[in-house]
């Protein structure tokens, strides 16, 4: 397939070089990033989705994704599709889906989750959103990016799986650091709070395959010092993402809305920014209790 690629960052540039290797022709453009080995270069972001099958964006959020998207609609093909594979909020999503509509293309939202590691190794997993036959059409170079490609529904439900999930992420996150750091507090031994929490009703991918505690669990961030993994401004991102929706579509997520705050709270005011998102354990450590 001859492929746009829009967006050649830290996950775009291992995403491009994948699809090179496994034969594709791929033309890039990025603002900065250099374009990995065996993409070609172009001149501008409409240069690159010029007779291109599929025009793939990743991008740093919705507002780049949009005006990206109203340079490249025009220059696309007829029949070509349009996969968006930044994390952005839902309505801009739906937007860019409309757009390519009416001019008579299809749209993809189709996030990730597996961060810079399984955009290397081509172990992502897409989360997508748009019409079957565009799915269907992208799918090969989902297989050669990722692991899994679900196809969640309609335009934005990839973008609603994802940001769902990561609220419910940085929930449990901050529910199994809470718990440590009150079980530090009551006496309990760290490992044996993991050996009844993992394997009782308060068990969760948090605590399970992603332990925030170190030396505890399976080997996670907090064993090298809570460098990324997956860093808590990325996960403040989502929840932001997450709350975004939930003004927009008027649905109630109180404890979305709270893990928001702490989040903002750590990397903004505290010292989480470049901290993996887990580190949330050693700062409730050091707190006694509030309000
Ligand atoms: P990044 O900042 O490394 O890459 C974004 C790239 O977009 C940059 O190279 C930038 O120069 C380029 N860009 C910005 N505006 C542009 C424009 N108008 N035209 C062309 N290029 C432009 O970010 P990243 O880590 O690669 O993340 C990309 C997306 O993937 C984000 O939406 C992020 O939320 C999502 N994501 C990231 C991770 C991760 O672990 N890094 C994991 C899952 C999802």
């Amino acid at each position: 397939m001859n492929v746009g690629f829009i967006g050649l960052g830290n996950m775009g540039g291992p995403m491009a070089a994948n699809l090179v290797k496994a034969g594709h022709a791929v033309t890039g453009f990025d603002l900065t990033a250099p374009c990995p080995e065996g993409v070609t270069r172009a001149e501008s972001a409409a240069a690159a989705a010029q007779g291109a099958d599929v025009v793939i964006t990743m991008l740093p959020n919705g507002a780049i994704l949009r005006a990206v998207a109203a340079e490249v609609i025009p220059a696309m093909k007829p029949g070509a599709v349009l996969c968006d594979c930044s994390t952005v909020d839902v309505d801009s999503a739906r937007a860019v889906a409309e757009e390519a509509a009416a001019a008579g293309l299809s749209a993809l939202d189709a996030p990730v989750s597996g961060g810079v590691g399984g955009a290397t190794n081509g172990t992502l997993t897409f989360m997508v959103g748009g019409p079957d036959a565009a799915f269907a059409t992208v799918k090969p170079l989902f297989d050669i990016m990722g692991q899994k490609a679900v196809h969640c529904g309609a335009a934005g439900a990839g973008q609603s799986a994802k940001i769902c999930n990561n609220m419910i992420l940085g929930v449990t996150m901050i529910a199994t650091c809470e718990a440590f750091a009150l079980a530090d507090k009551l006496g309990l031994d760290r490992q044996k709070m993991f050996d009844v929490v993992s394997t009782s009703s308060g068990y969760s991918w948090s605590m399970n395959a992603y332990c925030p505690a170190p030396g505890v669990g399976p080997t996670t961030p907090a064993d090298n010092g809570y460098k990324p993994g997956f860093a808590a401004e990325l996960m403040l991102k989502d929840l932001r993402l997450s709350q975004q929706a939930a003004d927009s579509a008027d649905a109630d997520t109180p404890m979305g809305q709270l893990a928001t705050a702490l989040y903002t709270q750590f990397v903004e005011a505290e010292n989480g920014r470049g901290m993996d998102f887990s580190a949330m354990l050693p700062r409730f450590e050091g707190r006694g209790r509030q309000g």
